[in-house]
């Protein structure tokens, strides 16, 4: 479903990715870990082109990301994205978060983004909060109306960006609640993330960044159940972190 083949990007100088590898398959969950600084963020943003690269290239689902003709705008309504800080529009209601997008790129007719908009506030618990504005929720629920807005565009795959470290601790979970379910659902998910219950839970495989470049990339069972095998840099990280 995502393949990243060779990527190296830099900024004037600074290498920020230098020859990144790797794919998700369909229905698979990639957890990306690393300490900061190391390219996590870039990484996943090349794969909706937020992100643009100097070397190599990124398909999605056999989309050209950095092909000139592709319809950028098209790609990235099908690939979800979830950042650590929720960027809801606070001016709109929860319900018109989850409509904009799909009436303006999607071009669907307000019903019917509003019928899927509420079917997806049910999927992550929060259908009656449908009418609030983002300030009046927690930073909890506010996230997961940006997953609930990210799903109503029907997404082929997820992207998330430490989705859980700008929450309260006592609301990470029911965020990572609603990560798992879709993880179980089948969605094919791409998640920077410092929680490693959530990615032995429920990630199939585990990438490790360092100085841009991707250091370990190998099952689930191998990273958490092997740690004499690991990379130094990621055994390092991890007894830092658990
Ligand atoms: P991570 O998500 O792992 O913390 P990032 O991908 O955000 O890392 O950043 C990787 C490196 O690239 C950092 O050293 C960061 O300072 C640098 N960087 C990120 N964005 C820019 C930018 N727009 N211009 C220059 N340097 C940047
Ligand atoms: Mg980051």
């Amino acid at each position: 479903m995502i393949e990243i083949n060779d990527v190296s990007k830099w900024y004037g100088q600074f290498a920020v990715l230098t020859d990144c590898s790797t794919h998700v398959r369909e229905g698979e969950v990639v957890v990306v870990c690393g300490p900061s600084g190391s390219g996590k963020s870039t990484l996943i943003k090349t794969v909706n082109a937020l992100a643009p690269i100097q070397r190599g290239s990124i398909t999605v689902n056999g989309i050209q990301v950095c092909d000139p003709k592709t319809d950028l705008p098209k790609l990235r309504s099908r690939v979800g994205m979830v950042f650590q800080h929720f960027e809801l529009f606070p001016h709109l209601s929860v319900m018109e978060n989850l409509v904009l997008a799909q009436v303006q790129v999607l071009k669907r007719s307000r019903a019917e983004a509003v019928e899927r908009g509420l079917r997806m506030l049910d999927r992550v618990g929060l259908s009656t909060h449908k009418d609030k504005f983002p300030g009046q929720l927690s930073g909890g629920q506010q996230q997961r109306v940006a997953i609930a807005r990210a799903l109503s565009m029907d997404p082929i795959v997820m992207l998330f960006d430490e989705p859980t470290s700008a929450l309260d601790p006592e609301m990470v979970g029911e965020v990572l609640d609603v990560m798992v379910k879709l993880a179980r659902e089948g969605m094919t998910m791409m998640v920077v993330t410092h929680e490693m219950g959530f990615a032995r839970q429920v990630s199939d495989r585990v990438i490790f960044m360092d100085q841009g470049r991707i250091v370990e990339d190998c099952s689930s069972d191998e990273f958490f159940g092997r740690p004499e095998s690991r990379a130094p840099r990621a055994q390092d990280f991890l007894s830092k972190i658990l």
